[in-house]
């Protein structure tokens, strides 16, 4: 039995990686003031379609959606961003504290074409600050996305940005493109040409060459934007220098959702082939009141967490932890009395393996020495019946026996 095609186990060597990935960036996370929300996997299909948007690839193409027994249209989510507006409205979050800074971290689901760094479900770690159209905000969820990098030692990677502007001037600038693009329609890959109708401004980030080419004389967005919408920008853009962030504004660069305007930023690497973007986000005004809230600018971005994990697992050595102590037992008294053992053990927060393999003792320290435990605690019926028990220090073979009262000692050996 095979796992379904683009989903995997993740296996306990690896997930040392993520237990890792998830206590640095959550230090990072806390220290900013962000808290964490968890949202169903499953949400009605119509709020992807209104949010993400209709000629989009995730909503054409991409989502596992079904109907359930009560007949209501379900999807599982693509992304997180629509459920914690969702969820920002259904519990009127806004109420209590204009500004929301909220975290996530789960499972997404798309169904794509499976690849390194690429599959059906997959992660993301996202953060939104929710209720501000300060551009200090956008400089604040950009710098806490480095500064998860940053910590993790992240390798090679580079934040690109750029402001698509309001509505209204992307809608100047998409009849502008579409007019430039229509001249050379017949060169253009299918792809994009598909495009020109549902959404131009994807096409902008086409990896087709012979439209890339085209796009070179291609009226640029940036001089559609008017002065609110280019303010804004700079300052961010002042932000983060201030904060010493290196960036370059890419005047192609759009993202793939519909919900988006004035800022959009990606963070990009060169180690992971065309899965090269491990961080997208940007800000997204009008998302909240589209669902029917107020109107409450917000920004956030999402990290693709396998992608980080491919990045980073070469990077940081962890091992496994092993237990301490190797716990074997023989006879029913020894079993009984164990579990008083173990009571105490815990409370002293010395980490232990029972062994439940019941072989001989001489079994059962060949597992003990396997374990990478330290130490190895006998208790057969001659220790039980002696209020004794038995150790032996793995390392050099040394044996002694203590009474079952001094085994403060082992504990405190153990702790130092
Ligand atoms: P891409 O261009 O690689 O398809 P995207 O623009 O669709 O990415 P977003 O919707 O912005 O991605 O999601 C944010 C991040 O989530 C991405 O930058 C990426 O790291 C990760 N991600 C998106 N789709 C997948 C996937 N199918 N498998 C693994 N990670 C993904
Ligand atoms: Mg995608």
């Amino acid at each position: 039995m095979q796992p379904l095609r683009g989903t995997k186990d993740i296996l306990s060597d690896e997930i040392l990686i993520w237990q890792h990935i998830y206590s640095k960036a959550l230090k990072i996370l806390t220290l900013s003031n962000y808290h964490e929300i968890r949202t169903p996997i499953l949400e009605s299909t119509t709020l992807f379609t209104r949010s993400i948007g209709n000629g989009t690839d995730i909503v054409n193409k991409e989502m596992y959606s079904f109907r359930d027994q009560g007949l209501r249209e379900i999807t599982l989510r693509p992304e997180g961003t629509a459920s914690i507006a969702r969820a920002f409205i259904s519990n009127k979050l806004g109420q209590e504290n204009r500004i929301q800074r909220l975290w996530y971290c789960g499972p997404m689901f798309r169904y794509e074409r499976p690849q390194n760094g690429r599959q059906r479900q997959f992660h993301q770690l996202g953060i939104e600050c929710i209720g501000s159209f300060n551009p200090m905000a956008d400089a604040e969820v950009i710098r806490i996305a480095y500064s998860i990098l940053k910590a993790l030692k992240c390798p090679d990677y580079q934040l690109e940005i750029n402001s698509i502007g309001n509505t209204l001037e992307r809608n100047n600038y998409k009849k502008a493109l579409v007019e430039y693009l229509y001249k050379y329609k017949d060169d253009l890959d299918t792809d994009s040409l598909k495009r020109l109708q549902i959404n131009p401004l994807r096409i902008l980030d086409s990896k087709n060459q012979k439209t890339q080419e085209i796009l070179c004389n291609a009226p640029l967005l940036a001089s559609f934007l008017q002065k609110p919408s280019k303010k804004h920008f700079y300052n961010v853009c002042d932000y983060l220098a201030c904060s010493n962030i290196g960036y370059t504004i890419n005047q192609k660069l759009v993202r793939g959702l519909d919900y988006y305007n004035y800022t959009a930023f990606e963070i990009k690497t060169r180690s992971l082939g065309s899965q090269d973007t491990i961080c997208g986000g940007g800000r997204y005004d009008s998302l909240i009141q589209q669902l029917g809230g107020q109107e409450t600018p917000s920004v956030g971005w999402a990290i693709g967490l396998e992608r980080l994990v491919l990045l980073v697992k070469n990077i940081i050595a962890l091992k496994e932890n092993q237990p301490s102590i190797y716990l074997a037992t023989q006879g029913t008294l020894a079993q009984k009395k164990i579990w008083t053992i173990i009571s105490i053990l815990e409370k002293n927060l010395i980490s232990f393996e029972l062994d439940l393999n019941g072989n001989t003792f001489q079994k059962q320290l060949k597992k003990a020495s396997k374990s990478g435990a330290k130490v190895c605690l006998l208790l057969g019926e001659d220790e039980v019946h002696n209020n004794i028990i038995t150790i032996k220090w793995l390392k050099d073979g040394a044996q002694e026996q203590l009474k079952y009262n001094n085994l403060s000692t082992l504990i405190n050996k153990l702790k130092s």
